[in-house]
This record gives C-alpha cells, structure tokens and sequence, in this order.
C-alpha cells in the first residue's frame, strides 16, 4: 500500500510553499498544474492586512472595489463600507456594486462585461472582490479578459463554496453552466471573524459543497480507469480526504459555531478549490452530485425562481450518488452485463438528449448534445477498457470501498451540522417532479463522464431506479 505524503494529506493552504514541494515530488508524470497565487490568509482579524496586502501586489492607487448587493457585516458595521474606508485612507477606490433585477446575481457575460469596462474606464490598478463565488467567479472573468497581470484579491466572505481558490469560473451561458479555464485570483483572504458573522446556512452550504469530497473523486477514479479521462491524479484527492473526514467527525461542532472548525472547514474548502486548479478541471470537486445540480439551476432560471444555495443542493446530490455507489458496489455482478447493449447509438441518444433539454431553450439542448456527443464517441472508443475494468472489478471495487462514506453516516453527520437533508428543506425548495427530472437526466448533461454513465449504460439508471434511489434516502430522511 503506498503512504500519502504528509505534506499533501494535512495540506494547509496558507503555506503554498509547501504544498507546491509536496506536489512536485508527487508527480513524476509531470501532470498538475501550478498554482497560480501568491498567498491565502485564513485567520481573524485578516481584513486589517488589506491595505498592506495591496500595496504588495499593485504598483499604482487606483483600486476597483466590486461587491454585489448581500449585506455582511464585521462587529457591528457593515464589511463592505469598513474596507472602503479602510482603502480610501491610501488609495483611489472605485466601488461598483452589482445587482440584478430580481436580487439574483448570476456570472453571466453581461456583468463580466460590466466589471471589464469599469476596469478599462478606471485604469484599475487592482481588482478587489468582495462576496462569494458568483463576485469572484465573475471577477476572475473580468480580469482574465482585461488584462492577467492586474492583481486580483477577493476577499471571501462566506464559507459557502469552493470557487475561490482556483482558475475557473463557473458561468452560465444559453442557460447551460460552464467551467470556463479563466484565471487564479492572486490573493484570496479568509478574516475569521467575517466568517463567524456570516448566515450559517450560507456556511453550511460551503459544508454541503466538499461532501462532494466523498463522490466527485470517485467518480474520477472511475472515469479514468475507464479511459474516458487522462487527468486524475492521486495528490487532488489526498489533499482532500484526511482532512473531510476530520471535518465530517466534527459536524456536531459546526452547528455549535465552533472556532476551530470554521477554520478547518476554510482550509478544506480551499483545498477542494486547490485540488481543481491542479487537476486543471473541476472533476475533484465535481461529479454527478454537481451535474445533477447544474439540471436544478437550469431549470430555476427558466422557471424564473431562485436557485437555492449551491453547496446545499449539492449535498443532497451527495446523498443520492452516495446511494447509488453503495448499491452498485453491493449489487454489481460483471459477469451479468451484456457488453452489446452497453454502446447505445447516436440516433437512440440524441433525441433523448433534446426531449430532456429542450423545453429550456433549442440552445440549451444543443449545447448539451455537443457535449454528449463527444462522451458518447469517447465512451464507445474504450470498449477494450470497459472489458479490463470488468475483468478487474473486484480490485477496483475494493480501491472505491476505501474511500467512499455510507449513506447513512452522511445523512447522520449532515443532520449533526444542521445541514438540511431535503430538496424540500431549501430555499426556495426544489418541487419532487423538477428533482427527479434533474436525477433521471442528469448523465445526458454535456462531456463529462460519470457513475451515473456506467449505470446508464450498463442499463440500471432508468425511472425504476431513480425511485429507488428516492426511496432509500428517504428511509434516511433525506432526498426529496
Ligand atoms: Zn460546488
């Protein structure tokens, strides 16, 4: 058995220097990534460092400042007004504040655009976001597009996802959800004391995203032993499992606002951001729980209504992918699958794709199908590999045994932090025929190749297992 280096499995982001020595002496294929920042800070009282902290990153005075709407305080003033005073005794602020019409910031172009032209206008000499992943999914696209080498420091502002520490963005496009390769912010800052003051559900939902940690790696795993990616590599999930299942014991202490477990759970947050910068891909921090999510948003925004927290719709993903691990590594028998039945044709898939895409937007469904296409080609071109990992599946199964939770100690952990356990329980809920829409369809979602394609091509994930899903979570209280 080989032994995870230390320095990767109790990785501390605020010291890079170390994680980049670790990462380097863990990759004799020369495969990860470089990270792109210069320093994290995780610590109370961090916000005081700003004035300092800019002035080691940018040459000039003029900063742009870019927040949305969302109040969050520290002590009794409002965060946002404080680091504007702050920064104003030394430097040229310009603050734009973002809003929708609706109150929903979404990363979309048009803002991007927004924040590029303020930059431009501005002659900023540094951008600074302030707020939580959609600001600084959006920041990074602005920057990116302007001009790379302005510095970009966000300051988080809530424990609520994992987009800050890494070069992508999410950004909606035709309706569809993106993972587009733009840029690291150079300096992300975590003050403690922000953090404590912030919505628990909105910490809560950070919670949510890294239970994904116990899915999306698996998932991965599972996708390359299948040949359908080139990109795993070991280091993106060390840093992420030792430190998750610390975090996962000490769920009873989160919702007891536990100091040491916030900073914990800022650390493998981070983390998970970390492990996607170096895998150059969201797939560390993102499977069929995420992709199964990404079906919800979708159908929000044509349904005009709101999306719930990110991370907390995610863990209810979890919990249904965790459902599905455990029946395939208890029930799978490869000996029983008929390997002509297992490559469907485009012509069966395709319209399956648009009836389930297409009451979004014609758009939304060919951008899917553009996707599904390439995953389908890929898929049929593995045949050889999908006949060694049936050859071997009692190594593998053994190898995915020791690295995903049960469904139950999930749900009971999840229920410890207070976390809800019901698409019912979020805000605003998620209705029983979009959920099941989302968990029927959510393996015809684009180019990514994950548990939910193997059960569907080895002809389990239909209507019948969908409900059974369904029914083993509730038995959990959990799921719809
Ligand atoms: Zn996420």
């Amino acid at each position: 058995m080989i032994i995870a280096d230390p320095r990767l499995i109790y990785a501390d982001p605020r010291d890079l220097d170390t994680l980049r020595n670790a990462l380097k002496d863990n990759d004799p294929e020369g495969k990860l990534c470089p990270i792109l920042m210069d320093q994290i800070y995780i610590q109370k009282k961090a916000i005081e460092l700003l004035p300092e902290i800019i002035s080691e990153h940018t040459r000039g005075k003029k900063i742009l400042m870019v927040s949305d709407m969302t109040p969050y305080f520290r002590g009794k003033d409002s965060l946002k007004e404080q680091i504007y005073y702050l920064l104003s005794q030394n430097f040229d602020v310009l603050w734009l504040t973002l809003d929708n019409h609706d109150h929903v910031l979404h990363a979309v172009d048009e803002e991007s655009t927004r924040i590029q032209e303020v930059i431009r206008t501005h002659q900023a000499d540094c951008v600074l976001g302030i707020g939580g992943g959609t600001i600084t999914d959006l920041c990074k696209d602005a920057s990116h597009a302007v001009d790379d080498s302005i510095p970009l420091i966000i300051v988080q502002t809530a424990l609520s996802v994992n987009a800050f520490s890494d070069g992508i963005s999410i950004m909606l496009k035709n309706g569809v959800k993106c993972s587009l390769p733009t840029r690291y912010p150079s300096v992300l800052v975590i003050d403690l004391d922000v953090i404590e003051q912030a919505p628990m559900e909105r910490n809560l939902a950070g919670y949510g995203d890294v239970l994904a940690t116990w899915t999306a790696p698996v998932d991965w795993y599972l996708s390359y032993k299948l040949g359908m990616n080139n990109t795993y590599n070991d280091p993106s999930c060390d840093i992420l499992r030792t430190q998750n299942s610390e975090l996962l014991e000490q769920s009873a202490r989160l919702a007891a606002k536990d100091q040491e477990t916030f900073e914990l759970l800022a650390k493998v947050l981070t983390l998970s951001g970390l492990a996607m910068g170096i895998a150059g891909e969201s797939s560390p921090s993102s499977g069929t729980e995420h992709i199964i999510t990404h079906l919800l948003d979708m159908a929000a925004d044509k349904q005009h209504r709101d999306v719930a927290f990110h991370g907390a719709q995610v863990s209810i993903g979890t919990i249904f992918t965790a459902i599905a691990w455990d029946i395939l590594l208890n029930e799978f028998d490869p000996t029983s699958v008929d390997l002509e039945k297992c490559f469907p044709t485009e012509k069966k898939m395709k319209p399956m794709v648009y009836e389930s895409f297409e009451w979004i937007k014609k758009e939304t469904a060919d951008e899917c199908w553009k996707g599904y296409q390439k995953k389908l080609e890929n898929w049929k071109s593995n045949k050889e590999n999908f006949k060694k990992f049936l050859r071997n599946w009692d190594i593998i199964k053994t190898e995915i045994q020791n690295v995903v939770v049960s469904p139950q100690h999930l749900c009971e952990q999840m229920r410890a932090a207070g976390a809800p356990t019901h698409y019912s329980q979020m805000t605003p809920s998620i209705d029983e025929k979009t959920a099941r829409w989302a968990l029927r369809n959510c393996h015809l979602y684009r180019n990514r190749f994950t548990l939910s394609d193997l059960l569907f091509y080895i002809g389990w994930w239909n209507d019948d297992f969908i409900e059974r899903l369904i029914q083993r979570a509730s038995e959990l209280d959990a799921g719809l």
